[in-house]
């Protein structure tokens, strides 16, 4: 099903039945030009509201439709806005206010006063502007031409941060374990995630998980051994006749199992945690990156905060043939030449954002204490990204966000047997790290290269977040008193 977004036209009945057909018309134009702009939700346009009954029924209509990820709604004419007030108070969908009118260019020649009373969004829009600001409702404000690919994309943006929280609304999470014992940032308020977010985070033991492992039939491990030689370089000693072969086999029993418990249980999401692999005899780390890849939210050391913010990511960044990763800043490169980030994890990196082939590979790990775990080992593709996190400060949620620009590694990285980016911050490394470490920014964050900043600001918007951005006009001081002010702001408006 194709995701909908509702296209909600405002006016009054003070024009007459022959204005509001015009209405209509231009509405369904409108419409038509986003379309053809290549929104990625489909567009559903509703009969234009001229009274606060229609205007309150379409809102708990838009609230009880699971279709419905958000309305779109555009002032044509003049709608007196008082007649938004209770329907405006009802709606719990993300809201965009599009300020547009039909026409381009200005009839300068033939321009009368029936084409201004007709296109008069003008000062129409701004008293709907009013009364959202008057209300306090949280929404995305888009002014321009529905021609414009800009405004086009903007619109999509939005309607994939809509798909994101909506995602995240219903989300379910596995814990297998608890958190790595005495990690402070992978804490947090399960409680009020639920209700903040809608994430239902539980825990189970993981060896619930190692029954559903053991119980895996060969039919399905060579079907994944099988899959895994087509679609990676298979390390030889992997290979169907290489001395260790059996430990592939291993790899593919955790991700059938693995992907059996999450099915079963209608999860999207999921942590795990290397202090406690209960009867695992590895690792997982090829399955937790294939689970990833399909769509997955994955958090390592039981991060379920991070796992469910990836899975919403993911969700923002379906179709764009673009990835989104679980990441971890691990080490840096302060020169010579430009200062980088190298991110990476144990073995934990989605190859969504791979640039190439991975390859398929098994090396030792010296955490964990149990056998060699199979994992994929690529580098991350060139190109612009964001990595944000979610932290827990205790009276609230804070997400931080950093611009980056992710670049191919300097020297080829033979002897790293993990999958890496690196990447250059904005605006620049020390800039970057010392504002991260000001807002008390997670070191596990989700790196993608498919949802721009604005998306995520959308994202923040809907879900009545703090959202602090680390980017190219970011300054140290100025952060830092963003930081301050942002805690009178948030005190004052919890919700
Ligand atoms: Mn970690």
């Amino acid at each position: 099903m194709k995701p909908q977004i509702w296209f909600l036209t405002g006016s009054q009945h003070l024009y007459g039945p022959e204005t509001l057909e015009q209405v209509a018309a231009q509405s369904q134009q409108i419409q038509q030009l986003l379309v053809a702009g290549g929104l990625s939700a489909e567009i559903v346009g509703k009969p234009v509201l001229t009274d606060s009954g229609a205007i309150r029924q379409v809102m708990i209509d838009a609230n009880a439709d699971p279709a419905c990820l958000g309305v779109i709604a555009w002032m044509h004419t003049f709608s007196p806005a008082k007649m938004w007030i209770t329907g405006l108070d009802a709606l719990r969908k993300p809201l965009l206010h599009l300020h547009t009118q039909l026409n381009q260019a200005l009839p300068w020649a033939s321009i009368d006063m029936d084409f201004m009373n007709l296109n008069q969004a003008a000062h129409g829009d701004r008293e709907f502007g009013y009364i959202q600001t008057r209300i306090g409702v949280a929404r995305k404000t888009v002014a321009g031409h529905a021609a414009d690919p800009t405004v086009v994309s903007r619109i999509d943006g939005w309607a994939r941060a809509a798909a994101g929280a909506a995602h995240l609304r219903g989300l379910r999470l596995a814990r297998f374990g608890d958190n790595m014992r005495d990690v402070a940032v992978t804490e947090g308020d399960k409680v009020e995630a639920e209700l903040r977010f809608g994430v239902s985070v539980n825990t189970y033991g993981v060896n619930d998980l190692v029954k559903v492992v053991d119980g895996v039939g060969d039919t399905a491990i060579d079907a994944l051994v099988a899959e895994y030689a087509d679609a990676y370089a298979l390390a030889p000693e992997l290979a169907r006749d290489g001395d260790r072969h059996d430990s592939l086999r291993y790899a593919a029993r955790i991700e059938a199992g693995l992907r059996a418990f999450l099915t079963d249980g209608g999860f999207g999401a999921f942590t795990t945690n290397f202090e406690d692999l209960g009867g695992l005899r590895q690792l997982p780390g090829l399955a937790v990156q294939r689970l990833m890849a399909d769509g997955y939210g994955f958090g390592g050391e039981g991060d379920w905060k991070t796992s469910a913010l990836l899975a919403a990511v993911k969700a923002m960044g379906t179709a764009t043939g673009r990835g989104t990763s679980f990441m971890e800043d691990y080490t840096y490169h302060f020169g010579p030449g430009e200062q980088k980030i190298l991110g990476a994890h144990m073995l934990e990196v989605c190859p969504s954002i791979a640039a190439d082939r991975p390859s398929c590979e098994i090396h030792p790990l010296g955490i964990g204490g149990r056998e060699d775990p199979v994992r994929l080992v690529f580098d991350a593709a060139a190109g612009p990204g964001v990595v944000i996190g979610l932290a827990d400060l205790g009276d609230r949620f804070r997400f931080v966000a950093n611009t980056i620009e992710v670049t191919p590694p300097d020297e080829p990285l033979p002897k790293l047997p993990v999958a890496r980016a690196v990447w250059k911050p904005a605006p620049s490394l020390s800039t970057s790290a010392e504002s991260w470490l000001t807002a008390g920014g997670p070191h596990h964050t989700v790196l993608t290269q498919a949802v721009g900043v604005e998306t995520l600001r959308d994202f923040a918007t809907m879900l009545h977040t703090e959202l602090l951005v680390i980017d190219e006009s970011t300054t140290t001081h100025d952060f830092a008193d963003r930081v301050r002010w942002n805690q009178a702001y948030y005190r004052q408006f919890p919700r």
